[in-house]
This record gives structure tokens, C-alpha cells and sequence, in this order.
């Protein structure tokens, strides 16, 4: 017996990073709150993310204005030629690991 052909929503859930990390496209991530986008490429989300899906980039970002995360939304987007030039991306320089001590106090 065939399986059910997934349905066009399941295929888009299951898409990740690593399928449009092809150069033609772009997560577009936008802050409602202050009317912030920025542009990042997939091959850069990959490294700091992970392949995780699209849907699921958001989460895993703040707003480096209002500091909020639920104001967030990401959308896959690929500009034509003629939208490209002067668009600015913010690209992936470093990954800095940083140490932060965590404490607890004990009885003696
Ligand atoms: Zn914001």
C-alpha cells in the first residue's frame, strides 16, 4: 500500500536550512516591534543553528533593539537580481564562546 503524499504544509515544515543553502536565498527576519528587518544568508544560520528548519529560526534570535523574542518572525526569501544590489546582509564573522560562572551556595 503507497504512502500518503505529504501535504505541500508538511514539506514546508520539514525544509531546513541546508536545502536553501544554495546562495540564492535569504532569511529575511523581522522585529514587528520595531519595525526592523535584517537579512542573513542560510549558509551562516547553518553554522550558528544548526539544520534546523525554517520555521524554527526565530526562536533562536533576539532583537538587538528591544531585546524581545516574541516580536520576531523569519521568512525564507529569495530577491530578484535587481532587488540584490545595495541590499544589505548581515554575515557571519565570528562565534565567540563565552564563559559564564554559575553559583550555588552550600552549607558548610
Ligand atoms: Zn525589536
Amino acid at each position: 500500500m503507497p504512502e500518503k503524499a505529504p501535504s505541500r504544509v508538511e514539506v514546508l515544515s520539514a525544509s531546513t536550512l541546508r536545502d536553501y543553502a544554495t546562495g540564492a536565498y535569504y532569511v529575511k527576519i523581522d522585529c514587528a516591534f520595531c519595525q526592523v528587518k535584517r537579512f542573513y544568508e542560510p549558509v551562516d544560520l547553518l553554522q550558528l543553528c544548526g539544520n534546523i528548519s525554517v520555521r524554527q529560526i526565530a526562536k533562536q534570535f533576539r532583537c538587538e533593539q528591544c531585546k524581545r523574542k516574541d516580536y520576531l518572525t523569519a521568512d525564507l526569501v529569495s530577491p530578484p537580481s535587481r532587488e540584490l544590489v545595495g541590499m544589505s546582509v548581515r554575515r557571519l564573522t565570528e562565534i565567540r564562546i563565552i564563559r559564564k560562572p554559575i553559583w550555588k551556595d552550600v552549607k558548610i
